[in-house]
């Protein structure tokens, strides 16, 4: 393996992976970010190592939920109508993966990415003497009725086929593992064997401090233009004034990364997928674990910042204004489940953060099909969390010229 000098864009969660497994296997690494390490849509997220979760987030049920649901400006899943022209490509295309066949590729996609996610971030988080972030704890799922239970047997189905055993809870037992939840849902599934993070933010911040321990430099600037010359990346262009040159190019700039991607010629569907959360630092109960609840897509983590409700999906672009009513939406779901939860008040912070979101809910990851020396690492959706730090090791074995056995097609640049 020759070392090579390479810049990467983006110091989230996916940027920051990339550039440690880069940084380990020889390389010259800088990383580029208008804001400090984690502090994009990786800040505020649920925590969920959630590997397990093979089933795509668009499938032919939540197809049937989606016109519902989209009546409603507070509902789980919402589009902003004045937005919907520019985002009607990407819906079209999300309908056609919901589709049996696309369905059933997509989800041995994401269990290939999810087979190593574990390890991948004990790695990073070992060698960053973090590894107390990263915590094995089971997780509970719990629904109001049993028909709700059984209609998601297909996704039970899917884990079991990857070797992800759940079992059935009775109300009893639900109210044995957490006290303080409510007692009258008609069951919950237990999920053992599973990982959250204390703190995403944390996460991030430890890799990006270990990174520049070992000589990794990273530069707070705002990369407005990269130039070409003759089918390469040349320069990067910076706010600040500086450019530059460039020797090989890994784009990991989340939500933004189209701005990257559309500039060298390769056409990608990328939507921002806003996502909310509200966080209590004082609860006024106990939670021993993660839990989520089938009626609202929502999953509450107990973090060292205090309890993280963090959830809904919102199409309006990346500028738009956040909905505060968003997040507090969150908390009457929470409360739902969570009876003696305390009110909201004054120290109860809200975030708005913008997933990278493709329409098969498959990040990309591989050589631009333009340019000779661009990478590219981004559209994780709703799981760049699980996904980053095997997202960073895949793409320093392929930029090392040491790849793995893992089956990238399904996350190739060219598939939009
Ligand atoms: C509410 C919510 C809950 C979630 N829960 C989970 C979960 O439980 N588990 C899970 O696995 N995932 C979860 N996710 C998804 C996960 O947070 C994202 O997929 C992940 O953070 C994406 O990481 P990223 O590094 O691609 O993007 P980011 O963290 O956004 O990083 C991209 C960076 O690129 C920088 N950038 C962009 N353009 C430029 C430029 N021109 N110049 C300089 N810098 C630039 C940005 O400033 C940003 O810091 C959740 C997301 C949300 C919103």
């Amino acid at each position: 393996m020759v070392p090579s000098r390479i810049t990467v864009i983006g110091a989230g969660i996916i940027g920051m992976s990339t550039a440690a497994f880069l940084q380990r296997a020889g390389h010259k690494v800088t990383v580029i970010d208008r804001v400090a390490p984690g502090d994009g849509c990786s800040f505020g997220n649920a925590g969920g190592v959630a590997f397990a979760e093979v089933t795509p987030t668009i499938h032919p049920r939540i197809l049937l939920k989606i016109p519902g649901w989209l009546m409603d400006p507070l509902g789980p899943l919402t589009i902003r109508w004045s937005y919907l022209p520019k985002a009607l490509p990407w819906f079209l295309a999300a309908g056609r993966n919901a589709l049996p066949d696309r369905v059933r590729k997509i989800t041995a996609a994401r269990a290939a990415l999810g087979l190593r996610a574990v390890s991948d971030f004990e790695t990073l988080l070992q060698a960053a003497k973090a590894s107390e972030l990263l915590v094995r704890q089971d997780t509970i799922r719990l629904y109001d009725t049993e028909a709700q239970y059984q209609a998601e047997e297909p996704d039970r189905r899917a884990k079991r086929e990857y070797g992800y055993e759940t079992k059935k809870l009775t109300p009893g037992e639900i109210a044995e593992i957490e006290p303080d939840l409510a007692r009258d849902f008609a069951c919950g599934a237990f999920h053992g064997g599973w990982y959250h993070v204390r703190n995403p933010k944390s996460v991030v911040t430890a890799i990006a401090q270990e990174f520049t321990r070992n000589g990794g430099e990273i530069i707070l600037d705002d990369v407005i233009e990269v130039t070409q010359e003759a089918a390469r990346a040349a320069k990067i262009r910076l706010k600040t004034g500086g450019e530059r040159p460039l020797d090989r190019l890994v784009i990991c700039a989340g939500a933004y990364s189209n701005f990257f991607a559309r500039q060298f010629g390769d056409k990608v569907l990328l939507e921002a997928e806003r996502g909310y959360h509200l966080v209590m630092p004082d609860p006024g109960i106990t939670l021993g674990r993660s839990f989520s609840y089938v009626r609202t897509p929502m999953v509450v983590t107990p973090m060292d910042v205090g309890l993280r409700f963090a959830g809904t999906d919102e199409f309006a672009g990346l500028d738009a204004p956040p909905n505060w009513k968003r997040a507090d939406v969150l908390w009457h779901s929470a409360k739902r489940c969570l009876p003696k939860l305390r009110p909201i008040d004054e120290n109860v912070s809200r975030w708005m953060g913008r997933r990278p979101g493709t329409p098969d809910g498959l990040p990309v990851i591989g050589p631009s099909r333009k340019l000779g020396n661009v990478w590219y690492g981004f559209g994780h959706s709703h799981m760049g969390l699980t996904w980053g730090p095997t997202t960073g090791r895949l793409l320093s074995e392929m930029l090392s010229g040491t790849p793995g056995n893992t089956d990238l097609s399904a996350f190739r640049v060219d598939r939009f």
